[in-house]
């Protein structure tokens, strides 16, 4: 089969498409032929070498993918040859971004008929993460109000229909008109733009001074500090992204019974996968959730694929197809 193999850290340009042998699944694995596949900025990181997790040499990237299910392995009893399935990792040794990838069992889950395999591929880290963040990290509760700071790509767009669904009053951020137009329609009661100088005055303009109860936040190191000046009491900010330091005064956290709070999908329990993974299949089969796909680009050029997921102007997953 044909897979982006890397072989050194570094430039989006290690990423090189090869030929490798056919993976087959072991013990409760399942075999996936690759319909489409998730590029999630960790996935940036994890190639460039800086990130604190480094796979050893050669590997193929990503983790989610959308697809059918090939052959199962010994042992492996939930799924048949045919199922329509998503993930959200893959077993040691396999990537995403190929042709055919092997999960465990416990990795993959069903994908309703209706849902596209590019909705599939967008499910695994992005509403996985949003979920966990709601609710097992930040317990949101129906009847509060959510800030997601970064509401427009593959994260923010899953906490705004997550959150909507689960009766939250919900604020999105987006930097660009296209971005906040997405935002809306996927369910936000107000979006704001992250790009313009008072708009976090209006998070407070926007709930009667309260401030929002939960912030999810896509960029901690640009707005953590600001985000604890628009905190409600008993606030929680949510840090699910960040790329760099930040000074922030504790006092304003203090001040409020303030939490903040980190994630990594990577801590997530076997239990917090299954609660997760339920509630994303329920949503899906009742049509809250509905992944947007801005891009779409064929494996080849995972170079470029890479590139657009750090450029500013999110609109929704993008998806590759090999
Ligand atoms: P993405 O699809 O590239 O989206 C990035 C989002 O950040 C866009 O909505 C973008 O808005 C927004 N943004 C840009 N400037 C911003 C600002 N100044 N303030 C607030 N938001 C801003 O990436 P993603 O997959 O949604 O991931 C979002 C972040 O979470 C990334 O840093 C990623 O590494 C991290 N993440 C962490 C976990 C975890 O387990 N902790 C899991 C998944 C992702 P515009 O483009 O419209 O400006």
């Amino acid at each position: 089969m044909k897979a982006i193999v890397v072989r050194e850290f570094g430039a989006p340009e290690v990423m090189r498409l090869e030929h490798v042998p056919d993976p087959a699944p072991g013990k409760g694995q399942v075999l996936i032929r690759v319909k489409a596949i998730g590029v999630n900025p960790v996935e940036v990181y994890i190639r460039s070498g800086t990130y604190a997790r480094k796979p050893s040499l050669p590997y193929t990237p990503g983790t989610d993918v959308g697809g059918v299910v090939e052959s199962v392995g010994p042992d492996a009893t939930r799924f048949k040859p045919g199922d329509r399935v998503y993930t959200h990792a893959m077993a040691a040794g396999s990537g995403a971004y190929g042709e055919m990838a092997v999960a465990e069992e416990a990795q993959v889950h069903r994908l309703a008929d209706h849902v596209t395999f590019q909705q599939g591929a967008a499910l695994g880290v992005p509403y996985g993460t949003a979920w966990r963040a709601l609710f097992l990290r930040a317990q949101a509760r129906a009847g509060e109000t959510v800030l997601v700071h970064g509401a427009s790509g593959g994260v923010g767009i899953a906490a705004v229909q997550i959150a909507r669904a689960a009766g939250l009053r919900v604020i999105g951020t987006a930097g660009t008109d296209k971005g906040i137009a997405l935002v809306r329609d996927q369910g936000a009661h107000a979006v704001l733009n992250h790009k313009d100088a008072d708009y976090m005055q209006k998070v407070m303009d926007l709930t009667g001074g309260r401030g929002a109860d939960v912030i999810v936040e896509m960029l901690a190191n640009v707005n953590l500090d600001k985000d604890l000046d628009v905190l409600a009491l008993r606030g929680r900010v949510m840090v699910v992204g960040n790329r760099g330091r930040v000074e922030i005064d504790p006092r304003k956290a203090m001040g409020k019974d303030g939490t903040i709070l980190g994630m990594t999908m990577f801590n997530a329990t076997p239990e917090d996968v299954k609660q997760v993974h339920a509630a994303l299949e329920a949503g899906l089969e009742n049509r809250t959730l509905h992944p947007v796909i801005g891009k779409e680009m064929p494996l080849a050029d995972a170079v470029k694929a890479h590139a657009a997921v750090m450029e500013p102007g999110a609109y929704g997953k993008i998806v590759m197809i090999p």
